[in-house]
């Protein structure tokens, strides 16, 4: 079953989160092979998404935000648009579109930046907006300070966590067809360093040995270990202190979020004049949701009522339908 484990350690200034998606990431991956469309996913293409669900998991518990958090990347290459979401409460599912050939062996750079136009964004999309608000959103490119192009997921978001948050942070992330895992431990700020009952430097050294056991971390561990093994293997010698696991109606679980309510909102956006052309065309609209493959048919009356009735929704852009 999926899990969640947040952890501390006893004096040090380092927060982690160990994440392992079985049953939610293989819904995910079946609804998209049952996808007469798409099919399913080229493997380096879904080995990406996975980590980038995982990723989203782990930063979101540590953001403490009410709403859902979106990990985005747009791309040049093969992998035009991939997005996961996570809720509050642990609610995720994900996407992606390809187009041509993708290499057996591609990697972050060559799924979605080959051309260097590639771009990750991370938004934080409140669950209750005050009027006019608008979700954060960070973008940064999927390359380093000096151009060099980055090859692993992990590294894109580490580099953007340093620089959006000032946290020092490791993350280790690895995906396959049955398993979507991740770890990420995490400098906390330090608001007085007396209350941990040691100098800075001691701080500053915790932090130090808790990544580096942390990078020791392989993929193939962290696929292949349950967390607990994980957390035991690397920190048996720390005062580790484990929240308990988030598992089940209470952890990361697949669900879509979309409704016929939000693709009328989607659809009257388009505008009464784009919807009608469909309409002639195939007799009814029908938009599929990426995510979760579900249907939504309007037929003429619908269109009809779509337009006549005021809009309880407000149009709502393709990603998060
Ligand atoms: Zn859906």
């Amino acid at each position: 079953m999926s899990e969640l484990q947040r952890f501390l350690f006893d004096g040090l200034p380092v927060r982690g989160a160990i994440v392992r998606l079985t049953d939610a990431w293989a819904e995910v991956l079946r609804r998209r092979a049952a996808n007469t469309e798409t099919g399913a996913y080229p493997l380096p293409v879904a080995q990406l998404l996975g980590e980038m669900l995982a990723a989203s998991v782990l930063m979101h518990t540590h953001v403490k935000f009410d709403g859902a958090l979106i990990l985005q990347i747009a791309g040049d290459g093969p992998v035009r648009l991939a997005v996961a979401q996570v809720e509050a409460d642990l609610r995720l599912r994900a996407t992606a579109s390809v187009s041509g050939a993708v290499a057996a062996d591609a990697d972050l750079a060559a799924l979605a930046n080959p051309g260097g136009k590639g771009r990750c964004a991370i938004t934080l999309d409140p669950r209750t907006r005050a009027q006019g608000q608008q979700p954060y959103q960070g973008i940064v490119g999927l390359a380093d300070d000096g151009g060099a192009p980055f090859h692993t997921l992990a590294a894109g978001l580490q580099h953007y966590m340093r620089r959006s948050e000032q946290l020092a942070s490791t993350l280790v992330l690895a995906a396959d067809e049955n398993v979507a895992a991740g770890l990420l431990v995490q400098r906390m700020p330090l608001t007085g360093a007396g209350n941990l009952g040691g100098s800075v430097q001691e701080a500053e050294a915790g932090y130090e040995r808790i990544a580096t056991l942390a990078a020791s971390l392989t993929q193939r561990e962290l696929l292949e270990l349950q967390p607990s093994a994980v957390l035991h293997r690397l920190f048996w010698q720390e005062k580790l202190m484990g929240f308990a696991p988030l598992s089940g109606e209470q952890g990361p679980r697949f669900a879509c979020t979309c409704s016929r309510e939000r693709v009328a909102g989607m659809l009257r956006g388009l505008g009464q004049e784009e919807v009608q052309s469909i309409l002639r065309e195939r007799g009814e609209a029908e938009v599929g949701c990426e995510y979760c493959g579900q249907q939504y048919r309007f037929d003429a009356v619908d269109v009809r009522q779509l337009f006549t009735e005021p809009g309880s929704q407000p149009p709502v852009p393709p990603h998060v339908q």
